[in-house]
């Protein structure tokens, strides 16, 4: 008969995927992940979807990096035409020792720093990582390269929302959990498809309705909960600040606005309040193309209910108007009051595992970490005598910027731990150009990504299961993952890997492990200063603000007052901005790009997870069925995709949540980058590009 193999081994954990933070629990057997159980977090009670149940044997794939690589000398010329085997780096590297590989990775560094000044480096850091990388990276580019000049993917994710919350509420995280919505009468998701890209999260949503709350989706792409949804607004795409305009001036007029809240918890309503008198749901529903009957019904349901919460997602922040766009939702919470409470509130869905604790702990090139600004005196002076080092108060470039100064010839050197712009930039075309332009590239990372090939040196780093460290989920939990197996060959733990580095770029630091750099990460951050590493170890999650030991935490927050300098929150118009690229007669199509259920982002671990690989193999674009007819293709068949900046050609899916001519692609596909032919024109606050539309045309068949 057939036996089960039986685990020797069960290490608790997280979930390496979604901002959800799933707990999860290894089986091991002889340093192999044999499976992977759900435990109950507090984001998850036992619950995983396919991703985190699935997608853990990336970290055997036969394409581990296991040895230090540096360039060959007679290596081809780095090119933004990348011909890259994941499986073969050795006709472009050789292997290398750790020694000679982390002083060569140094030494290039050293010498720009040397000749150019510390502002001709950059370092992106990751937030696949834990806390303490993402500090411990941030500080070594801070005080070893000597500029501000870090950043990471929360510039292509909730850049924006952020800006907003920041600017209007003085706090960039969640107000309440995802599982608030169990207590929420209503609940608007807008801009987000949580079924794919938050699925434990979207079970929460659809408990919640069966016990009665109602949900109204507004999306111009309509997804799988539209199925449980009261009410589906499909606006037309771009059209986000008319649509959510019309609620306010709605809300205002009849009178649904909340006036003690106001007049308590807000200033600067009556600004607002002419600015809406423009927009009428009967002038803007010719606009975002929903009745203005249902925008006053829909206004009406979210004003009036006892607990009403609004979730988001990249729809509302991956716009050049993606800050304006989260203004608008804070505006609706504060002048309704729906926020402070149970059930209420404000949640940007977060993407990565770690991408809010990464933004927490600084790798942000405005802020310091617990976004302290680098150009704020104060601040500026705590940093400087916690680290014993000199700053710079001059905020730094961000992920495009930096893509730009390597253009214009100003930035020359880089460190990218975990992160992968030749994949995730928009243009990516354009960003390859850059990478490759660089005079010294060091990129570590598990695989030979797409980034990692432009590199000079490729230092072997670990994956999520084989080191500890602390991540942070959407609704601000503090989590432990713990180590479950060793890396392979010679691959080693980021953090062991940054403090090397660090060591030769001449800082003198001494982290005898994770738990030293969250001790040093509570007196920088007040905000999770209450937070011990023994409690961890006991509880495996803590939510801040956990500002003392022994401090509950506070999943709700909000309660009397607001984070700002006068406790309250504020207003802040917004008008109406057209998406920067717009269809035309040459190209007069919409690109959405996306993600989709099995895969994550660039798709370097969940391509290399055989379950998830088996189930979405191929690169897709999905097109209205009766745009494929006129196109005369069949499912199945090809399309060429072309914008002003690059071309693809890949297979047609019949999908008739999109919209009509308009184009949905996920951006994990390498042999055909939906980013090649996105639009990197940015959000001027926060520099968030564009990926939820520009231009393209469409054709049938093509090479691909
Ligand atoms: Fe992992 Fe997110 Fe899925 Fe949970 S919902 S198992 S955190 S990918």
């Amino acid at each position: 008969g057939v036996g089960l193999i039986q685990s020797d081994k069960a290490v608790e954990s997280v979930c390496p995927y979604c901002g959800v933070g799933c707990q999860l629990t290894y089986k091991i057997k002889e340093n192999r992940i044999l499976y992977v159980e759900g435990r109950d977090g507090p984001a998850n009670h036992g619950r995983l979807c396919v991703k985190g149940r699935y997608g853990f044997d990336y970290v055997h794939h036969p394409h581990r990096l296991t040895k230090p690589l540096i360039r060959r000398q007679e290596a081809p010329p780095k090119s933004a035409d990348l011909v890259m085997d994941p499986a073969n780096p050795y006709t472009v590297f050789r292997e290398a020792s750790w020694e000679e590989a982390l002083e060569f990775a140094a030494a290039g560094l050293k010498k720009i720093r040397g000749e150019k000044g510390p502002k001709a480096l950059a370092g992106f850091g990751s937030a696949k990582g834990s806390n303490e990388e993402a500090y411990l990276f941030q500080k070594l580019v801070r005080t070893g390269f000597g500029s501000n000049n870090v950043d990471h993917c929360t510039r292509l994710c909730h850049a924006s929302s952020v800006a907003a919350l920041l600017e209007c509420i003085g706090s960039g995280a969640v107000s309440n959990p995802v599982a608030d919505v169990g207590q929420a009468q209503v609940v608007i998701l807008i801009g987000a498809n949580p079924t794919v890209n938050h699925p434990v999260g979207a079970t929460w949503i659809k408990n919640a309705i069966k016990r009665g709350t109602r949900l109204i989706v507004m999306d111009p792409r309509r997804s799988e909960l539209v199925r449980h949804a009261t009410y589906f607004l499909q606006f037309k795409p771009g059209t986000d600040v008319a649509l959510l305009n019309a609620l306010m001036h709605t809300i205002i007029e009849e009178g649904w606005v909340n006036p003690s809240f106001i007049a308590e918890r807000t200033e600067a309503f009556e600004e607002m309040k002419r600015h809406l008198q423009v927009y009428s749901p009967e002038a803007m529903a010719p606009v975002c193309g929903i009745p203005a009957q249902t925008l006053r019904e829909v206004a009406r349901l979210y004003a009036t209910s006892k607990g009403s919460m609004i979730l988001w997602g990249m729809g509302i922040s991956q716009h050049t108007y993606g800050t304006d766009n989260a203004r608008c939702l804070i505006s609706l919470a504060l002048m309704t009051g729906q926020i402070g409470r149970r059930g209420t509130g404000l949640h940007p869905l977060r993407g990565q595992n770690n991408v809010q604790g990464a933004s927490d702990a600084g790798l942000i090139p405005m802020v310091f970490p617990d976004y302290q600004r680098v150009d704020n005196v104060e601040a500026q002076a705590k940093f400087e005598a916690l680290w014993d080092s000199s700053l710079d108060a001059q905020p730094g470039l961000t992920v495009v910027e930096v893509m730009e100064a390597i253009t214009a010839g100003k930035l020359h050197g880089m460190y990218i731990e975990g992160e992968n712009p030749a994949m995730s930039d928009p243009d990516a075309h354009h960003a390859r150009e850059a990478l490759a332009k660089l005079e010294h590239l060091v990129v570590q990372d598990i695989f030979l990504t797409e980034t990692a090939y432009l590199a000079d040196v490729i230092l072997p780093a670990s994956a999520y299961p084989e080191k500890t460290g602390t991540f942070t989920n959407t609704d601000r939990w503090v989590q432990l993952g713990r180590q479950a197996i060793n890396p392979p060959g010679e691959a080693r733990q980021d953090l062991w890997i940054i403090q090397e580095m660090a060591r030769r770029l001449g800082l003198e630091w001494n982290y005898s492990g994770p738990a030293t750099v969250f001790a040093e990460m509570r007196r920088a951050m007040p905000s999770i200063a209450g937070i011990t590493w023994e409690r961890l170890e006991r509880e495996s999650a803590v939510v801040y603000p956990c500002r003392q030991e022994g401090d509950p935490g506070e999943p709700v927050v909000f309660i009397d007052n607001f984070p700002t300098s006068s406790g309250r929150g504020k207003f802040v118009p917004a008008d109406i901005l057209p998406p920067d690229e717009r269809p035309d007669k040459e190209y007069p199509w919409v690109l959405i790009t996306g993600r989709q259920l099995e895969h994550w982002h660039t798709g370097s671990m969940t391509r290399r997870a055989a379950v998830l690989d088996a189930i979405e193999p191929e690169a897709v674009a999905s097109l209205h069925p009766l745009d494929l007819e006129e196109l005369g293709v069949k499912p199945g068949g090809w399309v060429t995709l072309a914008s002003r900046r690059g071309q693809v050609t890949l297979e047609a899916r019949a999908d008739d949540a999109v919209p009509r001519h308009a184009v949905f692609m996920a951006f994990c596909y390498y042999e055909a980058a939906a980013n090649l032919l996105s639009n990197p024109a940015l959000d001027p606050v926060a520099k968030i590009p564009e990926f939820k539309y520009c231009a393209i045309k469409v054709s049938a068949g093509g090479q691909a």
